[in-house]
């Protein structure tokens, strides 16, 4: 299965990813886990992201375009992935169109997580990564609302977007999670 899981910063996509990839066999590809790698390992595109990570503000599409053009390459994506984090903007959703239909194999499902606003700031705010503190969280869901959410439109129109309630204990949002795939 081909998969992208979209869903604001604090629904909880990474605790479902993990799951979702291991029970549909799917390699799971985090921009976000990308990007911190890139930062940590000091690369040129790291320390580029890191500026951009550190204000909440999404790093440039051409960037992140090309890391994922590259990782879709690998063997272990031809079995189907779960994309975590990307697209992030309309930009990237159709960058990623046409490599899909260059190769083809387009995507089977949209899986978005609804977790209401307040909660969401609840849950980062318990998190504590380095980009959680809360005017980094804010503009975090900022871009989110304004450059991530129009993508909701742009694939229900393609008929791919499956939406699923992200509040519940992790069992019960995996199960939803489940449901709306299998009836894809
Ligand atoms: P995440 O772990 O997915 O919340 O990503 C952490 C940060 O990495 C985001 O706040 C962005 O700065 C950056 N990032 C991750 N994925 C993308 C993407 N697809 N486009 C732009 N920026 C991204």
């Amino acid at each position: 299965m081909r998969m992208v899981f979209i869903g604001p910063p604090g629904a909880g996509k990474g605790t479902q990813a993990e799951r979702l990839v291991k029970k549909y066999k799917m390699a799971h590809l985090s921009t976000g886990d990308m990007l911190r790698a890139a930062r940590d390992a000091k690369t040129e595109v790291g320390l580029k992201a890191e500026q951009y990570m550190s204000t909440g503000a999404l790093v440039p599409d051409d960037i992140i375009v090309a890391i994922i053009a590259e990782r879709l390459q690998s063997a272990d994506c031809r079995e189907g992935y779960l994309l975590d984090g990307f697209p992030r903007t309309i930009a990237q959703a159709e960058s990623l169109g046409k490599m899909l239909m260059a190769k083809g194999t387009p995507l089977d499902v949209v899986l978005e997580l609804q977790v209401p606003e307040e909660e969401l700031f609840r849950r980062l705010a318990g998190r504590g990564r380095a980009d959680d503190n809360p005017e980094v969280i804010r503009q975090r869901l900022v871009a989110y609302r304004k450059q991530t959410e129009p993508l909701l439109d742009y694939y229900r129109k393609q008929g791919l977007l499956k939406s699923i309630n992200g509040v519940g204990t992790v069992d019960e949002i995996f199960e939803r999670a489940g449901l709306a795939l299998e009836g894809s």
